[in-house]
């Protein structure tokens, strides 16, 4: 079985985290999988909700999506005081799990053209397949010779590939384009603009309730 991590910071989950990973998961026949809330490095934006409250909002968002379910070792307090590497936790979850069970790591088109700022990027493939995303607005090829030259070397167009090996494959799925992103959201919410259609009605709610994202009424 292959496991499947989606990490992300969820601020707040959306449309453009749901809908591609339900399609990814028929297409490659994944099972499960497990969204990770990350904890914020000190120097990057912090995310505007607080991680209870991000998290509030994933269990929300999954509770009639058996597909999904949370994995919180990114957030859980030990680790509050310290920023997630995703590498960090590939590594984690080998010495747990050693390396002959398969793990993907989803993200998307975006994600993987930022990599090269990601620490010890160009290991994580090591440790888990990497599982692409479509995303509206970013190119499938990249100008960064080595990081296109990384993605050829290692992209895969067969399923069968990710089942066979524990590790080591790119693969682009054919995800349905979302225009959604969690910054648009927050700034629709502050501009007081409809933002319904784009998240879990639940989360909708919640957001609402706790007046999240909305400096006016903070
Ligand atoms: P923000 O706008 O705050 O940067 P975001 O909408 O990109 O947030 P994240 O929680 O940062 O959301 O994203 C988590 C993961 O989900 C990333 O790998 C990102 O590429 C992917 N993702 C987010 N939105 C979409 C989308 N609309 N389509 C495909 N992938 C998405």
């Amino acid at each position: 079985m292959l496991t499947a991590l989606f990490g992300g910071t969820f601020d707040p989950v959306h449309y453009g985290h749901i809908h591609p990973a339900i399609a990814l998961a028929k297409e490659i026949g994944l099972t499960q999988i497990s969204l990770l809330p990350n904890q914020i490095p000190p120097h990057k934006p912090q995310p505007e909700a607080t991680t209870e409250q991000r998290l509030e909002m994933l269990n929300l968002a999954i509770e009639d999506l058996p597909l999904f379910s949370i994995d919180t070792r990114e957030i859980s307090s030990e680790k509050l005081m310290r920023p997630s590497y995703t590498i960090e936790t590939l590594e984690k979850w080998r010495k747990e799990n050693g390396y002959q069970k398969g793990l993907a790591f989803i993200m998307g088109q975006d994600s993987l053209l930022s990599l090269p700022t990601w620490h010890k990027w160009q290991t994580l493939l090591d440790y888990c397949h990497l599982l692409i995303c479509r995303r509206p607005g970013y190119a499938e090829k990249t100008d960064d010779m080595e990081l296109q030259n990384w993605i050829d070397t290692h992209q895969t167009t067969n399923i069968k590939d990710l089942h066979d090996c524990p590790f080591g494959y790119i693969f682009f799925a054919h995800t349905p384009l979302e225009n959604v992103s969690a910054t648009e959201i927050r700034q629709n919410i502050n501009n007081e603009q409809n933002y319904k259609n784009l998240l879990p009605t639940k989360v909708w709610h919640y957001i609402h309730q706790h007046a999240l994202y909305n400096a006016k009424k903070k």
